[in-house]
């Protein structure tokens, strides 16, 4: 893997809270092997398409080349919502209406699939209900706007609150208006991760850890997966890998960019600032996402870089931007902090489909993983396993290279750019309304 992880490595509130997974540990594969379907890599993409394609009878192997869920997968915010990366005004503009209204659904499903595995395995997974996005400018008209559209357009009934509404629960006069989707969910990723995967090894997967594919070349009408003790001859071959080897297949490797972002856990808190469960954004280009958890701890997530930053210079940044919200939580002690990588392209969409080499891919699911792995894993086994065309709507979103080290450059400084103007909108904002008092 050509992505040195860092401070990855501390632990996770995940981690700690999760039971040790429960499947046979197969260790690495040796000598040849033969199956249907090889899918590389072991996060939510790898494992929801590996099961998926295993109960449509297929014969499966998957490598991951650390522990499952060790990526993203396991150690992200866990609101789980329809959608994607991109913005849904993007999408319209760039495949139209029509399109864009078949993709949301494809996301929709996504999410339903996600909250139907999650009763079924452990209802436990579950942690609450409903993702309120609150606005940091004052623009009732804009929210209601936004929630007419979504209804009339993608079906989506949301709620808008107002500001008095907003503060009642967000103690915090940061927040003006919100809108709430109280369809969405709020899970605890590892656990379903791990849960899923003990599911997969159940009906039959063939799951080898601490496995990194090394190569992957044509024999025949064999796809030929090289490890370090074994090769795997497989009929199909799925990259399931993020950003986090963007060797192992070229094509959809340069397509995307590693992108970091970043989670700190407070110690148990007595507050009354945070009066909801559901999972709280704000709609800045570049915001903050958090949480209440178990024993009324705070896990609150944001900012992006392209660099993965070290613990406790991250603790120190989020706690800043909390307290920024919220000043009122005094000095919280941060217990966990973490960083994950994401994938993204430059178009922010998912890149799910199948290369001109044959091999397949499902990855660059950004900020939006927990429905459209879900989506892309349904997506990739109904391809595969029975000829189902679905998954070609997103071949107006095809692998296009994003610009080497000149990308990463250029996401950081949009970065930057999108902090930049959000504090510009936010200062304008206070100043019409000081104007108008
Ligand atoms: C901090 C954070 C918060 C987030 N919050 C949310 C959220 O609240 N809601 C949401 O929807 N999304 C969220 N996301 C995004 C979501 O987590 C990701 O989009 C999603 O998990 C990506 O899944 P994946 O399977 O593509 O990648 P990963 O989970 O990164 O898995 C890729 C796997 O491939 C393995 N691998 C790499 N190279 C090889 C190789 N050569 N051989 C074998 N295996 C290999 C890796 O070890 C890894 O396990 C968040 C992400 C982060 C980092």
């Amino acid at each position: 893997m050509n992505q040195p992880m860092g401070s990855e490595t501390s632990q996770t509130w995940y981690e700690a809270t999760a039971p040790a997974p429960s499947r046979e540990d197969l260790g690495p594969p040796r000598g040849v092997a033969a199956c249907d379907v090889c899918v590389i890599g072991g996060g939510l993409a790898g494992i929801t398409t590996a099961r998926e394609l295993q109960k449509r009878g297929r014969i499966v192997v998957l490598l991951e080349a650390k522990q499952l869920a060790w990526g993203a997968s396991g150690r992200n915010a866990g609101f789980v919502g329809n959608g994607f990366a991109a913005g849904i005004e993007e999408i319209i503009e760039r495949v139209g209406l029509r399109n864009a209204q078949a993709l949301y659904r494809l996301s929709a499903h996504g999410t339903e699939y996600v909250r139907r595995e999650v009763q079924r395995l452990d209802a436990s997974i579950k942690m609450g209900d409903g993702i309120i996005i609150a606005q940091r400018v004052d623009d009732p008209a804009g929210a209601r706007r936004y929630a007419a559209m979504m209804l009339r357009d993608f079906n989506e009934g949301l709620d808008v609150l107002s500001t008095e509404q907003t503060r009642e629960i967000l103690v915090t006069d940061r927040y003006y208006q919100s809108i709430r989707n109280p369809r969405s969910l709020l899970i605890h990723p590892l656990r379903y991760a791990r849960a899923l995967a003990d599911d997969a090894q159940h009906c039959g997967v063939k799951i080898h850890e601490n496995t990194p594919a090394l190569s992957v070349r044509k024999e025949g009408t064999s796809l030929v997966v090289r490890t370090a003790y074994g090769e795997i001859h497989a009929r199909h071959v799925v990259h399931c890998v993020s950003s986090l080897d963007r060797r192992i297949h070229p094509p959809t490797g340069r397509a995307v960019l590693p992108v970091a972002t970043y989670v700190a856990v407070t110690e148990p808190l007595e507050q009354d600032a945070i009066r909801v469960r559901s999972g709280i954004g704000d709609m800045r280009r570049a915001g903050d996402y958090y949480r209440l958890i178990p024993d009324n701890r705070v896990l609150w997530g944001g900012r992006i870089t392209t660099r993965v930053s070290t613990p406790s210079r991250l603790a120190r940044m989020l706690k800043q931007d909390m307290l920024s919200v919220y000043p009122q939580l005094g000095a919280p002690k941060i217990d966990y902090a973490w960083a994950g990588l994401m994938a993204y392209a430059l178009h922010k969409m998912p890149l799910i489909g199948r290369a001109p080499d044959g091999q397949w891919f499902a990855t660059a699911f950004g900020g939006h993983g927990l429905n459209t792995t879900a989506m892309a894993g349904l997506l990739l086994a109904g391809a595969i396993a029975d000829g189902d065309d679905e998954y070609r709507r997103f071949a107006a979103f095809a692998p296009r290279w994003a610009g080497g080290p000149f990308g990463r450059i250029g996401v950081q400084a949009n970065y930057w750019l999108m902090q930049a103007r959000d504090r510009r909108d936010e200062k304008a904002a206070r100043q019409v309304r000081l104007a108008a008092e």
